[in-house]
Parts: C-alpha cells; structure tokens; sequence
C-alpha cells in the first residue's frame, strides 16, 4: 500500500511539473493513475512503454485568437482552444465548452476524461475537447452567430469527419452547433459529418439531445438493479436545468421516480411536490428560447428557491448534471448522512477526490461521470456513422443502441471494479476498462 502510494506520488510530480497550475488537469490524471498504476504494476508491457505517461500528455493542443464584434459595433477577442488528446482508437471527439471559466486546464482535464468515456462506449472514437473563455450569457443570436462563425474560421484548419469530430457541451447547443456548421460548410465546401448534435434537418441523429441525461439514468438504474432496487419511488436531487439536468430529469420522471431540484449558477429550485413533466418542458423552454434563470420557476410555481447548490435537500439518489468540481468532501458527507444511496454523474468530475473517497468509504452506488454520462458521446458515435452512411436510424433503433451501449457500460465497470462481498467500485472498473483498449492499440503503434 505505501508502494501504491509513493508511486502514485511520484507519477503525480511529473504531471505536475510539466502542467504547473493546472488544477483541473492534475485531478482529473490524479483520479486515474490511483486506481491504473497498481493494475499495471504486474503488467510490464505497459509500465516500460510508459504508456500512462503517454496518456497523460495530450498529443496536440492549438489555441487561437477569436475576433468578433458585439451588436454595438465594439471590436471583441476571446481565446479559442483545440486540445486533441488522443486518437488511438479513432479520430479526435469531444465536446466544445463556451463559457468564461474555460482554460487550458479545464480543456484537457475533459479531453484526457473523454479518452477513457470514448473507449468504454466500444465505438472508434479517440479523445479531445476545445473550447473558448466567451460567455454567452446576455448576448443576442447575432452575437452568439458572429463569435461561432469566428471560431470555427480558426477551427476548420483541424477538424474533419476522419481527423477531429467536435460536439456541444456547456454554452453549446443546437444553435451554436448549427452556425458553426453553417461555416464549416461555406468555408470548405463539404457537407459532411464533421461536428455531431447537428439539427435534424443536415444530418443531426434522433436521441442525441436526450442521449446524456438519459444515459446516465440508466447507469443509475443498472447499478440499483444490483441491489435489487428500482429507480420507481424514488426521490431525485439533481443540480443544473442545461441539456443533461433537464433529460436526465425526464428520464427520472419516466422511471417512476420524483425531481426535488434544478438550478443554475445562481441558485436551485426545491419543488417538494416534485417537477412534473408539464413544469420540466416550462424550464426546458426558459433555457432554451427565453435564456431565463431557473429562479423563475419559483415564482411561476409557488416552489422554494435557494442560493448555493442543491446536496443538502435529503433524497435517495443525486444527479450532479452542471459542472466540474460543484460537490465537495462536505457535501458528499451531507449526501451519504441524509440517506443517499446512489450517486450517477451527468457532468464531468463534478465531484472532487475527498467527495469520491467519501462514497467509496460509505460503499454507497456510485457512478463516474467518464462511465454515467458517456450516452451523449456514444449517440454522437451513432451520428458520424449515420453521416458516413448518409442514412439515419428510427429512434426506436438508436433507442435500443444507447440502452445496450449503457448496460455493456455497467458490465465491464463491474468487471474490472468488483470487490469483495459484492460490492462495486466503478471508479476503478471505468478506469481499467477504458484504459485498457486505448492501451493495447497504442502499444500496436510502437513507440509514436
Ligand atoms: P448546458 O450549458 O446545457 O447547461 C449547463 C448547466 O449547468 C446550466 O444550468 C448552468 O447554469 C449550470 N452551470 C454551468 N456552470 C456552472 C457553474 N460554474 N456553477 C453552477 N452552475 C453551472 O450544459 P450541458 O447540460 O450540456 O452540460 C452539463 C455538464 O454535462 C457539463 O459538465 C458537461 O461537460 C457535461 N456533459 C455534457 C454532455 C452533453 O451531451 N451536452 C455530454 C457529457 C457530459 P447557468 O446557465 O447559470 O450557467
């Protein structure tokens, strides 16, 4: 064990001090290397081809200057970001972040995790994330039109349906996606399947939308099926009320279960009676059309709205769907003190290490974001098919892949992540499991 540790110290000094400051990327490698190193340490064809080192340095990271102008006519710049992290197992994917908090270590903090969630969904898709420190918050469909044509100006030199395959994510939905494309196109000349969550109408797949949300609630449900339990009955606390809070939301409702909360960054709504489907499509067409504030729901519906984040709020399973790092060792403690019994993650890393050694401590359910919320990203895999086929799949069809991919998902967590007496460490399971495909193929490669 003191091995264990001291190794882990050492391949943790390394990425610190090729990475000084980022903290977001430390964590995230952290949170990884604990549970590969002592796989691998009986596996010598891993540890002298250094491949966990390889793993944790992104093969190419671009950053680029986005120029754009505001309605009133003033001159803005914000940073743009590509890192591709690594495409052994298939060109780069991963999400675009728009959002004031994004930097370097955010963006490869997400693309070193979506190496790992890419290879775990079984399709050809390596890892990579980009993104820019825009906000768009406040900004007008022109704005938002202009500062997409921008980047993708600077993006369309590295990206392609064989090379990098960029998506949504935080600050980036339908609209956005549909400028970007709408550049990509006239810049290029080619139609074809270069950026996934496209709309309906150019090559978008049915179920991409919901596919995170969804996911990860049937992550929850395989893992409670574990226990011999069900999601039906259940009270939900979920944190966010974007694209992945709000499906996955749905998905909870569908199941028999009741939402308690949503929120965004300026707060959470507690609905004691439970978010029904009518009052979820309300919140859903206050972020999506009207750019409104989750606090709104409250005075609309008469439920309580509170500043901070939702974990105290007692419930039997919790639904992390916002941002990184939003559940600290306190609030994990709150959780698992008022009952919780099971923990899926919609967002990426949203809980932090002390947080994650309190579940694992308490050996309730719990699901890593890289396992739980890799739906979106296999349903994105299931749309670059569908684009290189130019043919598109019935919902019931894509409905059925994603059920599978999620339930393979949860098989090979339990997998590589049993423990004694039954219990499940899924952290350690995802973690090997995604590991080792990526692994294997590069140590096909040689030493590149
Ligand atoms: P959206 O932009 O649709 O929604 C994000 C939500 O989280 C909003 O309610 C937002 O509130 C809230 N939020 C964002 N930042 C913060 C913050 N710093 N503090 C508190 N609340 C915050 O994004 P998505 O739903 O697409 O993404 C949510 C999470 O899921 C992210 O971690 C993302 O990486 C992850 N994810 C998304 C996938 C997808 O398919 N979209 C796939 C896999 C993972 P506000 O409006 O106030 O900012």
């Amino acid at each position: 064990m003191a091995t264990a540790s001291a190794d882990l110290e050492n391949f943790m000094n390394g990425v610190k001090r090729r990475n000084p400051g980022e903290s977001e990327f430390h964590q995230a490698v952290q949170e990884v290397a604990a549970t590969i190193l002592p796989y691998i340490a009986d596996k010598p064809a891993y540890k002298e081809s250094m491949i966990l080192e390889r793993m944790s340095e992104p093969d190419r990271v671009v950053s680029f200057r986005v120029t754009w102008q505001d309605d009133a006519g003033n001159v803005r710049v914000n940073r743009g970001y590509r890192v591709q992290f690594n495409n052994s197992i298939g060109p780069y994917k991963g999400g675009i972040r728009f959002h004031p908090s994004v930097t370097l270590s955010v963006l490869k903090f997400l693309g070193f995790e979506q190496t790992f969630k890419n290879s775990l969904t079984q399709l050809p898709m390596g890892g990579g994330k980009g993104g820019a420190d825009f906000n768009p918050k406040g900004k007008s469909d022109r704005e938002i039109m202009r500062f997409c044509q921008s980047f993708m100006t600077e993006l369309v030199r590295y990206v392609g349906p064989d090379v990098d395959v960029p998506a949504g994510d935080i600050g980036v939905g339908g609209r956005e996606i549909g400028f970007m494309f709408g550049q990509y196109k006239r810049l290029t000349n080619r139609f074809n399947g270069v950026l996934t969550g496209k709309g309906r109408e150019y090559g978008g797949s049915l179920l991409r939308p919901e596919a995170t949300g969804y996911g990860a609630v049937y992550m929850l449900e395989d893992m409670l099926h574990t226990r011999g339990d069900a999601i039906e009955g259940k009270k939900a606390v979920i944190s966010g009320s974007g694209n992945v809070a709000t499906h996955a939301a749905e998905k909870i409702i569908h199941r028999g279960g009741t939402v308690l909360t949503l929120s965004d960054s300026g707060g959470y709504i507690y609905d004691k009676n439970g978010i029904t489907l009518e009052r979820l499509q309300w919140i859903k067409d206050l972020k999506e059309k009207r750019r409104g504030r989750i606090s709104e729901y409250a005075d609309e519906f008469g439920a309580e709205f509170h500043e901070g984040r939702p974990w105290n709020v007692p419930c039997d399973v919790a639904m992390p769907c916002a941002t990184q790092n939003e559940i600290d060792g306190s609030e994990a403690e709150m959780l698992i003190k008022n009952g919780c019994m099971a923990v899926s993650e919609g967002a990426n890393m949203p809980t932090v290490i002390d947080g994650i050694n309190k579940y694992l401590q308490a050996r309730i359910l719990y699901a890593p974001s890289k396992a739980a919320n890799a739906g979106g990203v296999a349903t994105s895999g299931l749309e670059m098919s569908q684009n290189a086929a130019h043919i598109s799949w019935k919902e019931e069809e894509l409905s059925k892949l994603l059920r599978d991919i999620m339930s393979n998902i949860h098989a090979a967590c339990v997998e590589y992540g049993a423990e004694g007496g039954g219990y499940v460490d899924y952290m350690k399971g995802a973690n090997i499991a995604g590991f080792r495909k990526v692994a294997d193929a590069m140590l096909a490669f040689g030493v590149v």
